[in-house]
């Protein structure tokens, strides 16, 4: 994953797509950390409007604790008032975006508007059986956002964030069992159909995401990579 990392000067555009609970988030992270770029999490942005309280967050919150997407116009806005920001020239992941067919024809006009184009859509792959029992045992920090989950990656004490000692983790409200059930019914209807937008474009990199988390990452990294080495040697052509 030479061709991607740090030793370059990069401005790198990835989305991650796949449904709640696959890893996103923790990969996501991962990537951005190792390599310099900005994480944008659409659902981070709507938990700290709803945190906030402004109108968007409170809007946003109904919409999460029953499941249901927000709408293409408020996150289609949203994001393009995001990757605008400072940070997300020296690249960006998106987490969480787009969602639909029609957000994902959004993101490719306004990168193409700024004369940009996304470098690859990731996505993460899994049953949903091992999804409803990962999100089940999610939590998360809520000072760093950070995610652990009870099974796999549990705290080191079992309760508190390993990075803010005195903070219990806790529960995402949209993790319990029926709203769990409603959302992947969301993403099989509404998000699902946008890995076949991005197949057409053959940017698609497909990666298992059941294992443990640095195993997946492993996995994404050299998906990476070799689209990385395929665009170089398309270059040198
Ligand atoms: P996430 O943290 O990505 O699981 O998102 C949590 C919730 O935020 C989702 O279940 C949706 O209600 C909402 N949300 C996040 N991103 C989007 C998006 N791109 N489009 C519509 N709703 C979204």
């Amino acid at each position: 994953m030479a061709g991607f990392a740090a030793a370059r000067e990069c401005d790198v555009r990835l989305v991650l797509l796949g449904p709640p609970g696959v890893g996103k988030g923790t990969q996501g992270r991962k990537l951005t950390q190792d390599n310099g770029w900005a994480l944008i999490s659409t659902g981070e942005i709507l938990r700290e409007a709803a945190a906030r309280k402004t109108p968007l967050g409170l809007e946003a919150q109904r919409r999460m604790d029953a499941g249901l997407l927000v709408s293409d116009d408020v996150m289609i806005g949203l994001v393009k008032d995001r990757i605008a920001e400072p940070d997300a020239a020296r690249g960006f992941v998106l987490d969480g975006f787009p969602r639909t067919v029609p957000q994902a024809e959004a993101l490719d006009q306004m990168l193409a508007a700024r004369g940009l184009r996304l470098d690859a859509a990731v996505s993460l792959t899994a049953v949903e059986a091992e999804l409803v029992r990962r999100l089940g045992a999610r939590r998360e920090c809520p000072t760093c956002k950070r995610a652990f989950n009870l099974e796999s990656s549990p705290p080191r004490d079992g309760r508190h964030c390993d990075d803010h000692a005195t903070v219990e983790l806790i529960r995402r409200a949209d993790d319990e069992e029926e709203t769990i059930r409603k959302r992947l019914e969301v993403y099989r209807e509404q998000t699902a159909p946008v890995i076949g937008h991005y197949r057409g474009t053959g940017r698609l990199l497909e990666v298992n995401g059941i294992g443990p988390v640095d195993q997946v990452y492993g996995a994404l990294r050299s998906a990476l990579g070799e689209t990385e080495r395929d665009r170089e040697n398309a270059g040198a052509r």
